[in-house]
C-alpha cells in the first residue's frame, strides 16, 4: 500500500495499539493519539477513540519477546514496519518540580508544541468549538494552566538538545483580552527564541484590531488562524464563536498575515467531516491558496470526552478526493509544505495533504 494511502487510512480509522505500552507512550501526542513514523511520513493516528476498536488496523510487535520492531498490520496483515518517536526531556522536571510533560510534548517526529494558556473564555459558553478538548486535559491533571516563558525556554533547550527538536508549535485558548492570546503567544515565543533560535509557529483567533498580530514579528516564523470550516451554517452548529467572525475577517487576517510572514508560512486549519460538502472545502481551500494560505485539510477528530466525542472521522475514500483535488490546486499555486519554515504545516502528522502534494 502506497504510505500517502495509508496515511489517509490510519488518520480516520484509527488503529488498535493495546499492549503495545511502549509505543503508546512514547507516541503520546495530542488528542488522544499515537504518532506513528511509517514509510518516508508521520501520523497522528486515533488510538483511543470508540471507533477504533472497529479499525482494521493493529500494532504489533514482530519478534516473540517484544523487543523488536512494531508492525502495522491491515486485518492481521503485515502492511508497513512502524516506530514511535523518542522524547526523553518529556521524563525531565523543573527546578520546581512541574514534568517537562505538563509543560510541552513531542508533536510528530521533530516539532515540540504547547498550548501556552490551556483555558478558553468560550469553554463553558455554548460558543465552546464543539471539537475541542482544550480543558479536559487540564482537568485530568496532564498539563497546567499557564506555561511560563521560562519554562517554556527551559524545555525548548532540552528537546532540542536531547531529542533533535527541529521547530515549535505554539497555540492558545482565545483569551478575553483584544489581543486573544497574542501578546502571551508573544512573550513565549520570545523567550524559546532567544533560547534555542528554532523556528516557531503560533495559533491564535483573529484579534478584531488585526495590527495586533504585528507583535509576533519579531518572534515568531508562521502563524496558524484557523477558519475550521468554509460553510458558515455547519460552523454555526459546532463552532458558534468563530461564526460570529465574519468571514471577510478571515480574509484580511490572512492577507496581513501572509505580508507579515509570507507565502506559505500562514496556514488554517480546514476540518473535514462536520456535516460540509466536499466543493464547500475544495473551493475555500483554493481561496486560502490564492491568498498564499495552506489549507491544512484533517478529517474530524473525535476527541474522547469532547462533544463531538460520539462521530466518526470521514471515510478514507472522501480524504483521499479531496486531498488529491486540493493538491491539485496547491500545485498550481506553488503552495507547498516544504516551503513552511514551523508548526503544524511542517509538522504534517495531522493532514496527509503534504503527502499527496
Ligand atoms: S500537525 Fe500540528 S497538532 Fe498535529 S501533531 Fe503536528 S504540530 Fe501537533
Amino acid at each position: 500500500m502506497e504510505t500517502k494511502n495509508l496515511k489517509i487510512e490510519l488518520l480516520s480509522l484509527g488503529a488498535r495499539v493495546s499492549g503495545l505500552d511502549k509505543g503508546r507512550k512514547a507516541g503520546a501526542g495530542p488528542a488522544a493519539g499515537g504518532m506513528f513514523l511509517f514509510g518516508n511520513t508521520v501520523a497522528n493516528v486515533p488510538t483511543q477513540s470508540w471507533f477504533v476498536s472497529t479499525s482494521p488496523y493493529s500494532v504489533e510487535t514482530e519478534s516473540e519477546n517484544g523487543d523488536g520492531r512494531y508492525i502495522i498490520k491491515r486485518n492481521g496483515e503485515r502492511i508497513a514496519e512502524v516506530r514511535f518517536p523518542s522524547a526523553k526531556f518529556q521524563e525531565l522536571k523543573t527546578r520546581e518540580g512541574i514534568p517537562y510533560h505538563k509543560i510541552a510534548l513531542l508533536h510528530g517526529a521533530d516539532c515540540l508544541a504547547t498550548t501556552t494558556i490551556q483555558t478558553c473564555v468560550y469553554w463553558n459558553t455554548p460558543k465552546r468549538c464543539k471539537f475541542c478538548a482544550i480543558e479536559l486535559s487540564l482537568k485530568s491533571g496532564a498539563t497546567i494552566a499557564r506555561k511560563r516563558p521560562d519554562d517554556l525556554a527551559e524545555v525548548a533547550i532540552a528537546a532540542k538538545k536531547l531529542d533533535h527538536v527541529t521547530h515549535v508549535t505554539l497555540t492558545t485558548g482565545t483569551t478575553a483580552t483584544p489581543d486573544k492570546g497574542i501578546n502571551y503567544l508573544a512573550e513565549s515565543a520570545r523567550a524559546i527564541k532567544e533560547a534555542t533560535g528554532l523556528p516557531i509557529h503560533a495559533q491564535f483567533e483573529p484579534p478584531k484590531e488585526l495590527s495586533k498580530i504585528d507583535a509576533l514579528y519579531d518572534s515568531v516564523d508562521t502563524v496558524g488562524i484557523h477558519v475550521e470550516s468554509f460553510d458558515r451554517e455547519v460552523l454555526k452548529e459546532v463552532a458558534l464563536c468563530k461564526a460570529e467572525i465574519p468571514f471577510q475577517h478571515y480574509i484580511d487576517a490572512w492577507k496581513r498575515s501572509v505580508d507579515i510572514f509570507g507565502d506559505c508560512q500562514v496556514s488554517s486549519y480546514v476540518i473535514a467531516g462536520l456535516g460540509e460538502s466536499n466543493e464547500s472545502i475544495i473551493e475555500g481551500s483554493k481561496l486560502l491558496a490564492e491568498l498564499g494560505v495552506y489549507p491544512f485539510i484533517v478529517p474530524l477528530r473525535p476527541i474522547p470526552g469532547s462533544m463531538l466525542e460520539k462521530e466518526k472521522p470521514p471515510s478514507p475514500d472522501r480524504m483521499y478526493y479531496i486531498y488529491e483535488e486540493v493538491a491539485e490546486i496547491m500545485h498550481d499555486e506553488g503552495m507547498s509544505w516544504r516551503k513552511n519554515k514551523a508548526g503544524c504545516v511542517r509538522c504534517r502528522a495531522c493532514s496527509a495533504l503534504p503527502d499527496f502534494e
